[in-house]
């Protein structure tokens, strides 16, 4: 079982290459691709319009198998999200936010984070590994399955695509995007490629706590809508909260931002800051981070902080938070505050991920995963 190539696994490249190697045609993989990603088959069987002989060769050397589903969850609000088995104990979260013009999968890249900033639960429970293309890849899928993209498919594989209630990828889940760089960049050529997901680039977006060279790379391969978790100001205040940042200050992460936009499909970065009460939240601090970001197009997303037990922060009062977003949005920038979604499977969920980590000794609540459940 385990030398079978899991289709997840590859993208548009990958497959071709595959399909080369049993001596298939490159339209093959096309039509391979059609079926897995578009009507989100894993019966090679059920690919009616591919040769016996060949579904015989795929049944033999290959699999389509997304990660394991530990729990699945509804929101009232229409929020639902899937705790998943990514092995040795590990789980990572996929979270879907319906809006009214638009459906959003919030997908992780690593179970932990080597980052470790000081707010966030993911980083204090340190880093376990990258999750592979499949496990990236496959929460779409799965997610597609279980929110019943794939039911109106047509049998045949010309058929054009099915209803689509995911229209938006975010990569705000567990983990730095951009510190398993391969894993992310193939998941998003897949998510971008007409003949698997077709999601176009400004629906996609990178959120990164900002590993420059990294986000050079992005822009040269596959320049998607960027995120940026900025949280502070100035270094002093950034080195205490995003480590990284000591490798990286702000000064080169800016720059980078600069050089992102002229190739980034909307003509703005995102950043997010997470609002921490007494820390990051004053008027100067406000009209620091206008002059910190001054000359980067953008716009600022604060996300109130989801506070969990040791950390020793905490969440501003909602009228800190508007005068700060007042002060940002009054210097031009649009500003928006993240609203809570999915409040009434958000405690649960974050207890049964830490249910599942408790085993492998990692004790913490995940608030990642509150995040998760935000709209953008
Ligand atoms: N590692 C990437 C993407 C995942 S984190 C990054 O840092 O950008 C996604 C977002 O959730 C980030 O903006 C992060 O700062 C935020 N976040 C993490 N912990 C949080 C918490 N406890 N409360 C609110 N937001 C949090
Ligand atoms: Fe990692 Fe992002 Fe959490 Fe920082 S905020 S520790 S980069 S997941």
């Amino acid at each position: 079982m385990s030398q079978l190539l899991n289709l997840l696994d590859l993208d548009a490249t990958g497959l071709a290459s595959a399909c080369a190697g049993w001596g298939e045609r490159a339209f093959r993989a096309r039509q391979l691709s059609r079926w897995v990603h578009q009507h989100g088959a894993d019966d090679f069987d059920a690919m009616t319009d591919l040769a016996k002989s060949f579904r015989a060769r795929l049944a033999q050397s290959a699999t389509v198998r997304a990660p394991a589903v530990i729990r699945d969850h509804s929101s009232r609000d229409g929020t639902r999200k899937w705790l998943l088995d990514v092995g040795v104990g590990n789980a990572v979260e996929a979270v879907f936010i319906p809006e009214a013009d638009r459906g959003t999968l919030c997908v992780s890249t690593q179970a932990g984070c080597a980052v470790n900033c000081r707010f966030c639960s993911t980083g204090k429970q340190g880093f376990s590994r990258n999750l592979s293309v499949s496990e990236i890849v496959g929460q779409l899928w799965l997610a597609n399955r279980a929110l019943g993209a794939y039911s109106q498919a047509a049998p045949g594989a010309a058929a054009g695509r099915a209803r689509r209630p995911i229209t938006n990828v975010v990569f705000m889940g567990m983990g730095e995007p951009l510190q398993n760089y391969a894993a992310t960049l193939a998941s998003l050529r897949v998510m971008l490629d007409d003949n698997a997901y077709g999601l176009s680039r400004r629906r996609v977006t990178v959120s990164t706590s900002g590993v420059v060279p990294m986000i050079d790379r992005l822009r040269e391969d596959c320049p998607v809508a960027l995120a940026v978790s900025l949280h502070a100001p100035n270094d002093a205040l950034r080195d205490t909260l995003v480590p990284l940042n000591r490798k990286y200050p702000l000064a080169e992460l800016m720059a980078a931002c600069r050089r992102y936009l002229p190739a980034a499909p909307r003509d703005f970065i995102t950043f997010e800051y997470v609002m921490l009460a007494g820390i990051n939240d004053s008027d100067a601090q406000a009209r620091e981070l206008l002059a910190c970001t001054d000359g980067v197009a953008c716009k600022f997303n604060l996300i109130p902080f989801n506070p969990f037990p040791g950390s020793g922060l905490a969440r501003p009062d909602d009228a800190r938070i508007s005068a700060f977003a007042r002060i940002l949005g009054d210097a031009g920038v649009v500003t928006t505050v993240r609203c809570t979604r999915g409040d009434d499977i958000d405690a649960a969920c974050g207890q049964l991920a830490g249910e599942v980590r408790d085993r492998t000794r990692v004790a913490q609540r995940d608030p990642a995963f509150t995040t998760l459940l935000e709209a953008r």
